[in-house]
């Protein structure tokens, strides 16, 4: 299904040079300008694309609209899924993004303007993560590990508390007022880390 062999139209069979032509997808009633790969017909002058190209010009233009609106890429998801050991289960407990749709945002789906601001907030934000990850739902032994990473994630020191996979203390009354102005810092840079 990759390749023609045989023009359709005129059944020739010299239809091997492949070319670059401007195109357009539309995502979410967006125009997304870009450059296609077709097969030229050499002797009727037709030209194809196959499933495999289009699929693949697809994918493009999705990536293009998620960088141009700041949404999380399959990859960044799958990173922090993999990063804290977490289940599309467990992401469906954390988020609240039932664990299908979660699916196919890693299979590209574009998430839509609030799923996208929501886990822009858990991979952006360790400490939202870390509260989130308390919760009685995640106090099963087997978490242990994602709140230690969370934990550890955290750009700022937690004052007289020892970051580790225990919950019992309250973190958030132990910034001090130097670390927030860190924290600040940080996240601004985190959040246009996203989009660049
Ligand atoms: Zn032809």
């Amino acid at each position: 299904m990759s390749t023609l062999k045989i023009c359709p139209v005129c059944a020739s069979d010299n239809i091997v040079k492949e070319t670059s032509k401007k195109d357009f997808v539309e995502i979410k009633g967006e125009k997304i300008e870009l450059y296609s790969t077709v097969t030229v017909c050499q002797d009727c002058g037709e030209t194809f694309a196959s499933l495999k190209d289009e699929m693949e010009l697809i994918n493009r233009a999705r990536e293009i609209y998620r960088n141009r609106h700041g949404i999380p890429s399959p990859g960044q998801i799958l990173e922090f899924k993999n990063r804290y050991r977490l289940s599309l289960r467990d992401m469906e407990k954390l988020t609240g993004i039932s664990f299908k749709t979660i699916d196919r945002y890693l299979k590209g789906s574009i998430p839509d303007p609030s799923n996208s601001t929501l886990l822009k907030i858990f991979l952006n934000f360790p400490y939202v993560v870390y509260k989130f990850l308390c919760d009685e739902k995640f106090s099963s032994e087997k978490y242990n590990f994602s709140r230690k990473k969370a934990s550890e994630a955290i750009p700022f020191k937690i004052i007289s508390y020892k970051t580790d996979a225990s919950c019992s203390m309250n973190p958030v009354y132990h910034i001090s007022q130097e670390n927030e102005k860190k924290w600040t810092k940080t996240t601004s840079y985190t959040t246009s880390s996203l989009t660049a």
